[in-house]
Parts: structure tokens; C-alpha cells; sequence
């Protein structure tokens, strides 16, 4: 009686201690720095430091003298990150004294899985169970919109998407978001871009559902952004494993140069480009709806929706040379870039990937221009700035006024490529 009395004593105490242990992944006295690298030789320390360390995680990598990098480093590294700043003459500064913060302040403002989809709202971030019910709400809701679910995810979770469609003549618009899980201002966003296509009043708007047929998937990145939820928050990949690592970047798994420069051959890498070109299941789901949809609906623009660091970039990302449209993607992403600074003051600046942000290769706006002709294609890096303090966890009260910017670009870019002519049968001008 006594042993068994003892064994429950001990056995609800394991309960007890098992219900506290939390297996999410933690970032208390994780440090942000924000470096300023001149010198050739803090270049070399850097790459260095980035290959034989993953205490450290780079936000982009050291490239070149006159360049700025963000790095999180765990705090057992404080110490020796602190002496190599002192001994290369590294100049920078701590934009973030503890990653774990602001990651416990961000949880009050996401919503509980179990939250009904009529309660779906920007002014919480909300999980993906929801954000799929909250779609299949409004297929329910609004005629000519329609649910697209694409074979699975390595976890075999659908990418699901919805078309919009008044007019079978009409161009079509592809927005991508989500395909890095971290990101969760992109689905947050283009969720927003889609309600305000079914229900603004705004004659620019209704002009924009009215007159471009729409494709928009929320997540296309499930497996990933689901395990930002249940795993770690700054998860980026996908989960599917390769080796003891795991996680593909699905933007380095495309056909575009694929593994080129600007993306990694180590799974360990927050860049891995895949095992090969499109190796992952995301990856050929969306290959093969945008290979067998691209001519028959007239998708014409593509936008891929990041975070952070409030850019407009068109291709190319894996070279330096120019696009054949360059300058119309120049003046079009001028319009983008000045619609948005009118709706909230943001600046955001606008460019090639490759000169604007770093080279990558394999990237999916690379991929749609290139081997599918679409010859408006846009990536877009949302807020925060470069420098950005909160980096991918943008504060949920900067949601709506986020992707409200959003939408002015996508309003005032859609506007001036069709004055130069991209909406028009025949006026394709990659072919030209
Ligand atoms: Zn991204």
C-alpha cells in the first residue's frame, strides 16, 4: 500500500514535470548584430565563421567590403563574437538582446488553432488549420471563386489556393506567399489582398478583381509554417529530412541555375537548394499547375511575397546580366515602390535581385520568367527595414498597414504594365 502510494506520488510528479517541458525550440540570449563590414579580411572572418559554426545564423551572407549583414548569435558565442569584432575591427551594433522575447510577446497575438474561420482577422496571425478553413469559407461565400488543392507537401498536406475568376478572357495574376515559413507577415498579407478582392468598394480595386482573373496560395510552404507553429519559429524550409539535417528552401529548389551561387549544398544550410532541380514535392506541385495553367489562363504576373526588408525585385537573381524587359520592370517596380510610400510613408526601394539583395539562384521568379515566359515577375521583401529589429516577427499591429501597402503596389503595377502593353492578346512582349 505504502510502495503503491509512493509510486503515485512519483508517478504524478512525472506528469506534472512532463506537462512543463515544452520541446519548442527556444532563443532566450540569442543577440542580433547588425555588422558593417569593410575590410577584405573581416569578409574572409565572417565566411569562415559561417561555415564552421552553427552558433551563428546569417541573415544573407559576408560577400564584399561596404556591405551590412545581420547574424543571430547563441549566447555562448557572445564572448568570442565580442573578441572578433574587437580584434578585426568590426564595426557594429546590438539591434536585439534576446530572440526569446520577442517570441514570447508574439504569441498573444497569434490565434488559437481551434479558432472558428469567421473569426479570421489581421490583427492576429493565425495557424494554417484556420487559414484553410477561413479559404474554404469564402469558396463557400463568393461566386467565381473556386478552391485549388495541390498534390501534397513531404508531410502530404495539400497546397491549397483559391482562383478568382469573373472573366475567362481576362489576364491572370499568381500570388505566391509563403514558401519561406518564417515569413508570416506573406500569408498574413495576401489573405488580406484576397478579402479586399472580394468585398473592397474601392473602384481600383473592384477594377483589379473585375479585370484580372486570380490565383492566390497563402501557403505554399505547409510543412514548414505549421512547424513554425508546433517546432521553432524561425524555421525557414520545408521538414522533408537529408541526412541528420533537415528542411529544403524551397526559393533555391527551382529550375533556375539551380544550386548556383547564393544557395548551399549542405541540408544543414538555411539555404539548401534540394537534392536536385525541383526536388521536392511544393516545388513540383506548383511547377506543374503553373507549366499546365500558364497559357490556357494567361497568367502574365507573378509575385512572390517575402519578409523582410521592404524591396521590389524583379529578375534576375542568379546573374548580373539584364532581363529583356529590364527597363519596364524598372519603371513598373518605380510604381510599385512610390504607391507605397504614398499609403503609409514606407520607404521601400526597387530593383534586379541581384543588385538589389544578394545573388540566389533557383529562386521561383527566376523560374516562372525564364522557363514560363511570365514576363511580370516580381519579388516582394515586406517590413521591416534591413535593419530591422524584429526581422520576421513583425508586430501583428503592422499587418494591415503592411498589406495594405501590399495591394497599392500590386494596384499601381498591374496598372502600368498594362499600359505598356502586357494585357493585350498578342502583346506578350517576351515575345516580341
Ligand atoms: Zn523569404
Amino acid at each position: 500500500m505504502r510502495s503503491y502510494f509512493v509510486f503515485c506520488l512519483l508517478f504524478s510528479a512525472f506528469m506534472v514535470n512532463a506537462a512543463q517541458v515544452s520541446n519548442l525550440a527556444r532563443y532566450d540570449h540569442f543577440r542580433l548584430y547588425r555588422l558593417f563590414i569593410e575590410t577584405e579580411s573581416q569578409v574572409k572572418m565572417l565566411q569562415q565563421l559561417e561555415d564552421i559554426s552553427d552558433s551563428y545564423s546569417f541573415m544573407g551572407h559576408a560577400r564584399q567590403v561596404n556591405q551590412n549583414l545581420t547574424i543571430m548569435v547563441a549566447p555562448h558565442k557572445i564572448a568570442e563574437i565580442t573578441e572578433l569584432m574587437e580584434r578585426f575591427e568590426l564595426q557594429g551594433t546590438v539591434l536585439l538582446h534576446s530572440m526569446q522575447e520577442l517570441i514570447d510577446k508574439e504569441q498573444f497575438t497569434i490565434k488559437p488553432k481551434t479558432t472558428p474561420p469567421a473569426e479570421f482577422n489581421w490583427q492576429y496571425y493565425h495557424h494554417l488549420t484556420t487559414i484553410n478553413q477561413w479559404l474554404q469559407l469564402q469558396v463557400n461565400t463568393y461566386p467565381h471563386l473556386e478552391l485549388i488543392q495541390l498534390d501534397g507537401s513531404y508531410e502530404n498536406q495539400s497546397l491549397i489556393g483559391v482562383k478568382l475568376a469573373k472573366n475567362p478572357d481576362n489576364f491572370a495574376v499568381f500570388l505566391e506567399c509563403g514558401i519561406h515559413a518564417r515569413e508570416w507577415i506573406s500569408p498574413a498579407s495576401c489573405t488580406f489582398v484576397l478579402n479586399e478582392l472580394l468585398t473592397s468598394t474601392r473602384p481600383d480595386v473592384r477594377n483589379l478583381a473585375d479585370n484580372f482573373n486570380w490565383f492566390i496560395f497563402p501557403v505554399v510552404n505547409p510543412d514548414g509554417y505549421r512547424y513554425t507553429f508546433e517546432g521553432d519559429r524561425l524555421w525557414r524550409k520545408n521538414t522533408r529530412p537529408y541526412g541528420l539535417c533537415r528542411g529544403v528552401d524551397l526559393n533555391r529548389n527551382f529550375a533556375s541555375d539551380w544550386n548556383g551561387q547564393g544557395a548551399s549544398s549542405d541540408p544543414c544550410r538555411y539555404d539548401f537548394a534540394g537534392g536536385s532541380e525541383a526536388s521536392e514535392p511544393e516545388t513540383q506541385a506548383l511547377a506543374k499547375f503553373l507549366r499546365a495553367n500558364v497559357a490556357e489562363q494567361r497568367i502574365r504576373t507573378y509575385f512572390s511575397i517575402h519578409s523582410f526588408s521592404q524591396l521590389v525585385m524583379f529578375p534576375y537573381g542568379y546573374t548580373t546580366e539584364r532581363a529583356p524587359n529590364y527597363n519596364d520592370l524598372v519603371a513598373i517596380g518605380k510604381e510599385g515602390i512610390k504607391a507605397i510610400e504614398n499609403t503609409h510613408g514606407m520607404q521601400y526601394v526597387s530593383g534586379a535581385m541581384i543588385e538589389t539583395i544578394y545573388p540566389s539562384s533557383g529562386d521561383s521568379v527566376d523560374w516562372v520568367y525564364s522557363a514560363l515566359d511570365i514576363p511580370i515577375a516580381y519579388t516582394f521583401e515586406l517590413r521591416g527595414p534591413p535593419d530591422s529589429t524584429n526581422m520576421f516577427l513583425l508586430p501583428a499591429n503592422e499587418i494591415i498597414p503592411t498589406a495594405e501597402e501590399l495591394l497599392a503596389a500590386i494596384v499601381a503595377m498591374l496598372d502600368a504594365a498594362k499600359r505598356l502593353g502586357y494585357y493585350s492578346t498578342g502583346g506578350n512582349k517576351m515575345e516580341l
